[in-house]
């Protein structure tokens, strides 16, 4: 094969268009990584709307990635002690549907539980959920955007009805104030950043205000950095829409024609006067008022968030009170202003059509909903009532599940929770306790086949065909340009032939991964992700487009969703939420002063499971690290570079300390990369808690409570006790002579 391929990057959600190369073309050289290996070249594609060809270092080394620790074949043990041992399909099959009857048989559907990834195509999510939700009867399918973007899917769908980000990219280059809060998008979305910051340069009217704890790339970069005490965000919205309406910046027609219970968040929001705001926020109260005057002012207001908002006991409050003040001001529905969640995976926003949490069903639709129910049933040709009314397990209820040993069979695939789940050792213990877990990946080791039973080898990006969707819904292509390693397999086609081998011939009938996309297409009809007028080839024919696009679609009018302000609630208005701050879950005290958030480096990738095995992104982050301001360093006499001991409630790691004014007195921070097979004892989960937010169930990975030791000092204390074991030794030796 010598043509390029067009595709999509397949890591973060800002989704950038690639062209893949083959490592040879005729005429020119050959194409090698950096240890001499002829690869796949890529590079960024000019015409794809999303990132007009740019891309980050993520992208431009991911054909580095596509070589090394492959897993190839299904690897097989009986119990985790043993070693594992090469099987065929035919084998691993065998087990998976044998375990599947017996749980069906002992424990009922609900024993059953998979848990997925926004790495997955829309493909494999929408098999998934045919699977589980149809055809076994259980909605114990979750995925990892459960811990990325479930807060945003809950606000969205609480504040208009439905879930679906309203803004697109352009709107960058529209808007008159950029908001951004709880992203640190120069690192975790960086062409998305780098298309604001050459805009905002070119443009001294534009002003841009971050909200975050730390200093961040993308603060320095901005008009005005709100460094704000972790847990204190609604204050500081509530405080801003306090100002507004303060100031009469209401956008009274909006408010009164489009939107419900203003009342009650004009109530709310009376309790949040600067003084106190500010106080709370610990920001200068100028800086608050700056920042409401600069929103009251812009024609045009565009608020973009991400895991910092989301990864909360109150993400859902939070994300509706950012919403709350596009509402009051009227910033929604064209362009240059609206509310923007940026996704943290490249197809997050697929699952999220396709159905791919524990609570939701494909085409927007809601477990919940007995229409909606039925309306998939009618559309998989299931029994009425086959799809239970209930809300699956999440994640975390996976892994408590395992604890009560009321789940009998776990199905992991393309995610690491073994370093990305909250409290990292309660959870490796409940995987230790699993009866039966599949762990399905790429690659080999992760932390997380530590735990299984079998292993699935998974073809990957650039090995298989299917459509991923970005956070501006727009979706792209991505066709397979190489053959998987070894026996390596499409998701989707691992969940269909488990499916077959149950009975359920007919509901898996398709030959090719058009097909399935072809029969998600129809489920969408007449829902807000509407894309029955796309198709594999027309994405072929027409390239990457953004839904809604139903059948005989002609023109890209799917670009800004609420332009008629009119939204989903049956009543056609968007909600005003009216929630009072609570704070974080677990605050800090005098036993666990320090506040430890966590966050993503510029070049890394969750559970480095890609990035980790790049010598390039390797040598660009060497080791992780505790970033900690002087002040607090010098209290607790530690210097740049000396190692660190970090313990929460909950677990004890060690890291080099960052010295650096970028960062709050009172809060310090460490990536979230490094598992164990990494670094030792430096995993960010090790500390964090389980709370969660009651609505999106997303738990509060950004913020605990720890302790913080100095090693030399507890090196130190070890000598003094080794010092006084010896003297005690020495007197019962002469009391005994
Ligand atoms: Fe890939 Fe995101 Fe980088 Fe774009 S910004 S190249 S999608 S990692």
């Amino acid at each position: 094969m010598t043509e390029t391929t067009k595709t999509l990057c397949p890591y973060c959600g800002v989704g950038c268009g690639l062209e893949a190369s083959p490592p040879a073309q005729p005429g020119k050289s050959v194409y090698r990584d950096s240890g001499g290996v002829p690869i796949w070249k890529v590079m960024g594609d000019r015409s794809h709307p999303s990132s007009q060809g740019m891309v980050c270092v993520k992208g431009a080394t991911i054909s580095e990635s596509l070589y090394k620790d492959r897993l190839q074949y299904p690897m097989v043990r009986d119990s985790l002690d043993q070693p594992f041992k090469r099987a065929s399909w035919a084998e691993a099959y065998g087990r998976i549907v044998n375990r599947i009857q017996t749980v069906l048989h002992t424990q009922g559907a609900e024993g059953i539980c998979m848990y997925g990834s926004g790495q997955f195509q829309t493909e494999d999510y929408y098999i998934a959920q045919k699977l589980l939700k149809g055809c076994l009867g259980t909605n114990n399918f979750d995925a990892n955007s459960r811990l990325c973007m479930s807060s945003a899917v809950s606000g969205y769908i609480q504040s208009f009805g439905a879930d679906g980000p309203p803004c697109c990219y352009d709107d960058i280059e529209k808007t008159d104030f950029a908001f951004l809060i709880g992203t640190n998008t120069a690192e975790c979305h960086p062409i998305l950043f780098n298309r604001l910051r050459k805009y905002h340069k070119q443009n001294d009217r534009v002003k841009l205000v971050v909200v975050d704890p730390r200093r961040t790339a993308t603060a320095e970069a901005a008009d005005l950095h709100l460094a704000i005490t972790p847990g204190t965000d609604i204050d500081l919205l509530n405080g801003i829409a306090h100002l507004l309406l303060r100031a009469g910046k209401i956008d009274q027609q909006f408010v009164e024609s489009c939107t419900s219970n203003f009342a009650a968040f004009v109530e709310v929001i009376q309790q949040y006067p600067p003084d106190v705001v500010a106080a709370k926020c610990g920001i200068a109260q100028v800086d608050l008022e700056k920042t409401a005057k600069w929103w009251g002012a812009s024609n045009n207001v565009l608020s973009l968030w991400s895991m910092g908002v989301n990864q909360s006991s109150e993400g859902t409050a939070k994300v509706r009170h950012i919403i709350n003040l596009h509402l009051m001001t009227g910033q929604i529905g064209r362009p240059g202003a609206g509310p923007f969640s940026l996704t943290g995976q490249p197809n997050a926003m697929g699952g999220r059509e396709a159905g791919g949490l524990s609570h939701i069903l494909p085409g927007y639709r809601l477990v919940k909903n007995p229409t909606q129910r039925a309306e998939i049933e009618q559309l998989w040709n299931l029994p009425a009532g086959r799809i239970s009314p209930t809300p699956g397990r999440t994640a975390w209820d996976m892994i408590t599940g395992l604890e009560t040993e009321s789940v009998g069979l776990l199905w992991i695939v393309a995610t690491n929770p073994a370093v990305s789940m909250p409290d990292l050792n309660r959870t490796k213990a409940a995987l230790m306790r699993s009866p039966f877990t599949i762990h399905q990946d790429a690659y080999y080791p992760t932390e997380t086949a530590k735990y299984a039973h079998v292993l699935l080898p998974a073809a990957q990006w650039s090995e298989k065909t299917g459509v991923m969707t970005n956070s501006e819904r727009t979706v792209t292509l991505c066709p397979a340009f190489r053959s998987p390693p070894g026996e390596a397999k499409a998701d989707w086609e691992v969940f269909a032939e488990v499916g077959r081998r149950l009975g359920f011939k007919d509901e898996f009938w398709f030959q090719n991964s058009a097909d399935v996309y072809a029969e998600f297409a129809q489920l969408s009809a007449g829902r807000p992700c509407d894309v029955t007028g796309l198709s594999h080839q027309y994405l072929k024919d027409n390239g990457p487009t953004q839904w809604p696009h139903p059948t005989g679609c002609k023109t890209q009018y799917g670009k800004r969703l609420y332009t008629d302000l009119s939204f989903h609630h049956p009543d056609k208005r968007a909600k005003f939420a009216a929630c009072h701050s609570k704070g974080l879950a677990e605050p800090p005290n005098p036993d666990y002063p320090f506040v430890l958030t966590t966050g993503r480096l510029y070049g890394h990738w969750h559970t480095m499971t890609r990035t980790g095995r790049i010598p390039k992104i390797q040598q660009m982050h060497p080791e992780p690290f505790l970033e900690i301001h002087p002040r607090d360093a010098a209290r607790l006499q530690i210097e740049n570079g000396e190692t660190i001991e970090v313990r929460s409630r909950r677990g004890t790691g060690r890291f080099p300390v960052l010295v650096t004014s970028a960062i709050n007195r009172g809060t310090v921070f460490v990536p979230m990369h490094w598992g164990e097979l990494w670094a030792k004892d430096a995993a960010a989960n090790l500390f964090t808690h389980d709370a969660a937010c009651p609505d999106s169930l997303q738990p509060e990975l950004k913020a605990c409570a720890v302790q913080l030791v100095p090693v030399k000092s507890i090196v130190r204390l070890d000598e003094r006790f080794d010092r006084l074991d010896s003297e005690v030794r020495d007197l019962n030796i002469s009391l005994m002579s």
